[in-house]
């Protein structure tokens, strides 16, 4: 069994169901087009519009190779973006190519990245991760999921070591342009407060909330998102009076039982 077909053998489908304030989701076989509804539908293009004419689909520095992609995420993890950017350039620098990785010391390779958070975790990690890669594809590369459907890049993406959903979406819509949504906290606590999950963690509603997004309007929702909960939608003490879905959003009349 190659490590492909592991990914695909162990990859999980975790579903919560009966969630929403708009009565939506989450029956087993309809939940991958919970969006087709059309009360839902018409409610998320709302809120996608909106956001959208606030923020305007930012991006954020993303890259167009899968594994560079990858490896700048891995890199952003619990570290300041100014931070992460110069350590993504020196490792770029030194390793042209991520063959070029092998062969060089975990101390040598760590080094690098010892300025950001994590740092003896990420090496860890990112060398183990190419290694893998080398044992599936002869080399360190991502280029193979290009040809794969959206499930099996994802499966394939989760299990690479410590790659969780939410980071596989990310390079799947950043780099591959799939339309799939990755759910970072931002984009759930905004999910759970206009009713689309219950307040769950994160990475156990990543497919719930996708479902209900349109596939068209998961990249924008997402980039805008993020930056609505980083803005206006903070965590305990929301700027509801200046936002631009105060006036479809659940959450200011209902309060905290919108986050069940
Ligand atoms: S109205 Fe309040 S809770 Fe709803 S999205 Fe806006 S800031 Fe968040």
């Amino acid at each position: 069994m190659t490590h492909r077909d592991l990914a695909l053998a162990s990859r999980g489908n975790s579903f919560p169901a009966g969630v929403g304030s708009l009565g939506v989701t989450a029956r087993v076989g309809t939940r991958a087009e919970a969006w087709r509804r059309p009360r839902l539908r018409s409610a998320v293009a709302r809120w996608c519009r909106l956001l959208s004419q606030r923020y305007g689909n930012p991006r954020h520095g993303n890259r167009s190779n899968p594994l560079d992609e990858l490896v700048y995420i891995i890199l952003s993890t619990r570290t300041g973006e100014a931070v992460f950017c110069g350590i993504y350039r020196k490792l770029k620098k030194e390793f042209p190519s991520w063959d070029d990785v092998r062969g060089r010391s975990v101390a040598e390779f760590h080094r690098i990245l010892a300025p950001g958070g994590l740092s003896s975790l990420k090496a860890y990690q990112l060398l183990a991760i190419f290694s893998a890669l080398r044992a599936e594809f002869g080399r360190a590369t991502l280029a193979p999921l290009r040809a794969m459907p959206d499930g099996e890049a994802e499966g394939f993406l989760t299990s690479l070591p410590g790659v969780g959903k939410k980071v596989a979406k990310c390079v799947l819509m950043y780099s591959l342009g799939r339309q799939v949504l990755p759910v970072d906290v931002h984009t759930h606590r905004v999910a759970v407060r206009l009713g689309l999950a219950a307040k769950r963690r994160p990475d156990t509603s990543q497919d719930l909330i996708e479902a209900q997004v349109p596939p068209e309007l998961r990249y924008g929702f997402h980039v805008n998102a993020v930056a609505h909960g980083r803005a206006v939608c903070l965590p305990s003490k929301p700027m509801c009076g200046a936002c631009v879905l105060r006036e479809c959003c659940p959450y200011p009349k209902n309060g905290k039982r919108s986050e069940r």
